[in-house]
């Protein structure tokens, strides 16, 4: 698993002044595998290619390294300080998987890849199941921050499979309010949202 734990808090940031602020403390940060503190150095970046722009790379995460060379005392491990406003593994926004969330709760996942587009249906249909998996991590983690909100009858979809989706949308728009709560779930609690 990229020597990386599962259960582990993650770092992300928001934007570039984020992460170079982050950067400059690095020194004072205990590494997440060995925890010794002033051995972690930037390590470069990682790249992918970037949605609806074929052919360019964008930044998918920051590499840290916790030094073991020249007689430093560091584990020789690297891990990742991650964008918030990306889902991992997908160079998607957080912002396009919320549009498409809320469309497929609203409507159809037919009518959702259609409107959304960027991606070929075969790989909505993968990012509709993988958020489906997570759902109950992801209310877990909201129920930590603040009680669930109710939702009116006349807000449910009318398609009851939908309606535990619905729900999760609602709790974390009450959770993290604003244009992008994917973002401000990823950033806030530290972990990723699929
Ligand atoms: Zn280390």
């Amino acid at each position: 698993m990229h020597g990386e734990s599962v259960d582990e808090k993650r770092w992300f940031y928001r934007n570039a002044d984020e992460w170079n602020a982050f950067a400059q403390r690095l020194k004072l940060i205990p590494c997440p595998h060995c925890k010794v503190v002033g051995m972690l150095i930037k390590h470069g970046s990682l790249y992918g290619y970037d949605e609806g722009n074929s052919g360019a790379t964008t930044v998918r995460a920051q590499r840290v390294f916790c030094s073991n060379r020249n007689k430093r005392r560091g584990c020789g491990r690297t891990f990742s300080v991650w964008p918030a406003h990306k889902i991992r593994r997908l160079s998607l926004s957080t912002r396009t998987l919320h549009a498409f969330l809320r469309l497929a709760v609203a409507g159809t996942i037919v009518a959702a890849i259609a409107a959304v587009g960027q991606r070929s249906a075969r790989t909505w249909q993968r990012i509709w199941r993988r958020f489906n998996l997570a759902q109950s991590k992801i209310r877990t983690a909201l129920s930590a921050r603040c009680p669930p909100p109710e939702l009116p009858a006349t807000e449910l979809p009318a398609t009851p499979s939908r309606r535990p989706t619905a729900h999760v949308l609602a709790h974390l728009q009450a959770a993290f309010k604003g244009a992008d709560p994917v973002a401000g779930f990823q950033h806030t609690l530290r972990t990723f949202f699929v």
